[in-house]
């Protein structure tokens, strides 16, 4: 019974899937820190186009369109970013595995979006926390028929070294405390058997059973502070590092039919390039990893978009950890978050290039221009209003 409406709810799944393509970009702007600064948002369109503005060009030659599977604008809430996210996180306990990443400059909002404000509060939580409590309840919905258990693991790479979040006592680990280094082809070959044995999992890296969103907090708190400790040792690292929360889900329906899939919640490290002229040593290393894995992230999207036979998955630690996650029947999801401010427009424009690389979207850019056009003409009527008004009195 069960196994056949997964089985059949499946089949429909997969469908719409490829008519849509399993790769899917939304992008988020973040509320501006100051009013005052200039804005280069122009347009936002419901269809997930979006419109932004050069300050230091005339309007005409300074815009810039994408399109997106969905905009979130600054006064987007948690909930609503959820709420697109969620049938996505659900086909987890179909069986799907599935990556959601947040991309972009450090201070755009991906802490925001997976975690929420820090300081462990419930007010506000991201998609990491939202995630694991909607798990909860389609396991408590489904428990008659299917029994589900959920696993959680928490790493970080950086420098492309993997490190595991969810040590209990830090406090007695030295830093670093490294599960593998990227030397050897060991770490790739330890999560293949790992692969093959249990679905998948991260070799080293404890795996901790969750039964409630409680056991939740626990563990995103733990792995919080596991992450600050590093911090303070090498100068606010964790904007240099990607975190990478993995669940795990069993499931074993009434007919003992095994069901094994996994979610990866992303948090990547800040895409800012680094000025080469002015970092040196450690700092100019750090910039070298970071570029690398994020641009062999987009390599390997952009592959499975394009359908190509040979996907890169093995030239980053990063791409080689989700492989079974991306690709396939696998589904993917990335936020592209970027700053409204103008000083951060370089930025925002190669955030939203990398966006669209990796997007199977085609660009609307005729829609979204005439759009555009009627709002700036509307704009331009209400500022000629305005003048009137002002003569007047
Ligand atoms: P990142 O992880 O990309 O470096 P953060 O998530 O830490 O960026 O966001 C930077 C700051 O902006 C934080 O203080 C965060 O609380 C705030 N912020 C980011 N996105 C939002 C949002 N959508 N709404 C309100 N505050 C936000
Ligand atoms: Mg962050």
């Amino acid at each position: 019974g069960f196994h056949k409406v997964v089985t059949e709810n499946r089949k429909l799944y997969n469908m719409v899937q490829d008519l849509k393509g399993n790769i899917r970009v939304y992008c988020r702007i973040r509320p501006p820190f100051n009013e005052e600064t200039k804005n280069v948002i122009d347009y936002i369109g419901d269809d997930g186009s979006l419109v932004i503005l050069d300050p230091s060009k005339p309007q005409k030659d300074g815009r810039k369109v994408f399109q997106f599977n969905r905009m979130f604008g600054p006064t987007a809430t948690q909930d609503e970013v959820f709420k697109d996210t969620q049938p996505l996180i659900r086909s987890v306990m179909d069986g799907y595995n599935v990556c959601i990443f947040a991309y972009g400059q450090t201070g755009s909002g991906k802490t925001h979006t997976m975690s929420g404000p820090s300081g462990g509060s419930i007010k506000d939580v991201g998609i990491n926390y939202l995630a694991l409590e909607d798990l909860f309840e389609i396991s408590s919905r489904r428990k008659d028929i299917i029994n589900y258990d959920i696993h959680v693991q928490m790493v970080e790479i950086y420098n492309e070294q993997v490190r595991d979040l969810l040590v209990e006592d830090s406090s007695t680990t030295k830093y670093p405390f490294y599960i593998f280094s990227s030397t050897s082809d060991k770490y790739f070959q330890a999560i293949r058997s790992c692969a093959s044995e249990n679905g998948l999992s991260l070799p080293d890296a404890t795996m901790h059973s969750v039964k409630s969103t409680a056991d939740v907090l626990h563990l995103m708190k733990l792995g919080g502070v596991n992450r600050v400790v590093s911090s303070t040792a090498i100068n606010n690292r964790s904007s240099r590092s990607h975190s990478v929360v993995t669940v795990h889900i069993h499931g074993k329906d009434i007919s003992g039919n095994i069901l094994r899939s996994c979610l990866h919640l992303i948090d990547l490290a800040g895409s800012e390039r680094v000025d080469k002229s002015e970092v040196t040593g450690d700092r100019l290393k750090e910039a070298q990893y970071i570029n690398k894995s994020l641009s062999c992230l987009g390599d390997v999207i952009t592959a499975l978009a394009q359908k190509n036979s040979h996907i890169p998955y093995r030239n980053s630690k990063l791409t080689l950890l989700l492989q079974d996650s991306l690709g396939g029947h696998a589904k993917t999801l990335m936020f592209a978050h970027v700053s409204p401010e103008g000083d951060s427009f370089g930025e925002t424009v190669s955030t939203l290039k990398f966006a669209q690389r990796v997007s199977t979207v085609e660009l609307g850019a005729a829609r979204a221009n005439k759009e555009s056009n009627e709002v700036l003409q509307l704009k331009q009527q209400i500022d000629n209003l305005k003048k009137a008004l002002a003569n007047k009195e």
